[in-house]
């Protein structure tokens, strides 16, 4: 495939951003790092370099966390009304530039311009007033006397620091599910972007230091092995939250436990995807196209592993390819572009490594090798006939990858699908209520969609069940996740 070279000059806002990247952003400001180390920052739709980011070290965190620690009790100290208005202002800001920091997510993560800003960027938006409006109304046991002679009084409180670990399939989106949540309820933050994605985050960083005092939120840069070990480990950190691969997220978790801490895990999926014989099959596949293809397939929630009965196997294999062949790869602010790149040279190698290791009974029908030319494309991918032990069902693709299995009953729909480590999101498709029912009740999945896949609000909670997670994201739930509960209890004879 030959990029065109469109966009040049709006890729000059990503540019001009990256120009002013010259350290980490702690207590306010861009700040050197005292490592004299870098990151290249790649265009994956081109392969070419975007800027350098610093690799910091264990003392560059060290200073972030220490600006975090001394504005937090004044951030703590505000209302939850004052808070929620700053962070309000900058859902505004971050409103008003929408075009600018949809290029910057678009071209920096690989993402097509067009679902950026009209749909991912809108959602970001809403999480931020989500956010901001859901800590005036925190929940807790009710005040009262419940021993004689003694009146106990309920208190929800910030838990102090927290840290933030991010992926880069949504760095913005992250970011902000991790970061305001725990603003709002009066936390102040240390954020470490992944290595390949830092420019939303250096943006947000820059836009919150023209509302917030300095402090509140901090940025730094750096490797997973330094600074994201060093910020999990922080004895100054009171709560990791990290988003990842479940062998990283064992050794943030290790590293947290190390200093008693608590840690919240968002650690991927390869959601299954059962399509009954009674679905309603276009619609069906409609949803599963867009919920497999979205983002390129890096989405921890992609509907990636489809199930379906027997029946249908020829028909939905012929719709799902029809509806792939339809995309258009291209770059990513082209807006008639639908799919863009993998994320890294790494990640498009290691979704190849998982279709390449297929058992001799799989056969790839659509897709299947990597494109031509530069940058990090991958086309839409079907693999029929997998095996249920393999690396491809049982291990997260993240790609534009779909596998399909069949089934006769629907015991062996449900074993199939509550059939990997995994339990973070699931869907079926049936027009009978009463299968729907069954089924969802029967799945060990955080989310289950019906007749739907990969919907999302700030409002409804992502919960990792089993090896997915530990704890939850969005919703008065990963609200809750950034305070603490404190008993008072008063002699009042
Ligand atoms: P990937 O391998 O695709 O980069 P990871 O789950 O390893 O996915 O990375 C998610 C985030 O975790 C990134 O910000 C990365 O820098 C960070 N990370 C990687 N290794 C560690 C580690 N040992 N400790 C803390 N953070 C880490």
């Amino acid at each position: 495939m030959t990029l065109s070279t469109i966009g040049s000059d709006q890729r000059s806002v990503l540019r001009t951003l990256a120009g002013r990247v010259t350290g980490n952003f702690i207590d306010g400001r861009w700040t050197p790092s005292s490592s004299p180390d870098t990151i290249t920052v790649l265009d994956p739709s081109t392969g070419r370099e975007i800027g350098t980011v610093p690799a910091s070290s264990a003392a560059d965190i060290d200073a972030a966390v220490a600006a975090a620690r001394t504005a937090q009790p004044g951030w703590a100290a505000l209302t939850p009304a004052a808070r929620s208005k700053f962070l309000l202002d900058i859902a505004t800001l971050t409103e008003e530039l929408l075009e600018e920091i949809s290029i910057i997510e678009a071209v920096d993560a690989g993402k097509p311009i067009t679902a950026v800003r009209d749909e991912e960027l809108p959602g970001v938006i809403d999480a931020m007033r989500f956010f901001a409006g859901a800590a005036r109304t925190l929940p807790a046991p009710s005040s009262g006397d419940y021993l004689e002679g003694v009146s106990s009084i309920m208190r929800r409180e910030p838990v102090g620091v927290a840290a933030g670990i991010t992926p880069w399939n949504y760095p913005l989106l992250q970011a902000v599910a991790k970061v305001f949540p725990a603003l709002a309820t009066g936390n102040t933050y240390v954020l470490k972007p992944a290595e390949t994605t830092p420019y939303s985050t250096a943006w947000l960083a820059e836009i919150v230091a023209r509302v917030l005092p300095d402090g509140v939120f901090n940025v730094v840069f750096g490797t997973g092995a330094v600074a994201g070990d060093a910020l999990a480990r922080h004895p100054k950190v009171d709560v990791v939250s990290f988003t990842g691969s479940i062998e990283t997220g064992r050794k943030v978790g290790i590293a947290a436990a190390d200093g008693v801490k608590k840690a919240i895990m968002e650690l991927g999926g390869n959601s299954p995807v059962i399509v009954f014989g009674d679905a309603d099959l276009e619609s069906a596949l409609d949803a599963i196209a867009i919920g497999g293809l979205y983002n390129t397939g890096q989405e921890c929630m992609s509907a990636s592993r489809v199930i379906v009965h027997a029946s249908l196997l020829d028909a939905f294999v012929d719709g799902l390819k029809a509806r792939c062949s339809r995309e258009k790869l291209g770059d990513v602010l082209d807006p008639t572009t639908t799919i863009g790149p993998l994320n890294s040279a790494q990640q498009r190698d290691r979704v190849l490594a998982k279709i390449e290791a297929r058992t001799s009974g799989a056969r790839v029908v659509a897709g299947g090798e990597n494109c031509e030319g530069d940058g990090f494309f991958f086309p839409p991918t079907i693999v029929v006939g997998v095996a249920d032990d393999e690396e491809l069902v049982q291990e997260e693709i993240f790609g534009p990858v779909f596998t399909v299995q069949t089934f006769e009953t629907e015991e062996q729909a449900i074993a199939l699908a509550n059939g990997t480590r995994y339990g973070l999101a699931s869907s079926v498709f049936t027009s009978n209520v009463g299968t729907a029912t069954r089924v969802q009740n029967a799945l060990n999945f955080g989310t289950v969609w019906v007749n739907n896949h990969l919907v999302f609000a700030a409002d409804l909670p992502v919960s990792g069940f089993g090896a997915s997670g530990i704890g939850t994201e969005n919703a008065e739930a990963g609200l809750l996740e950034y305070t603490r509960l404190k008993h008072v209890m008063v002699d009042n004879r």
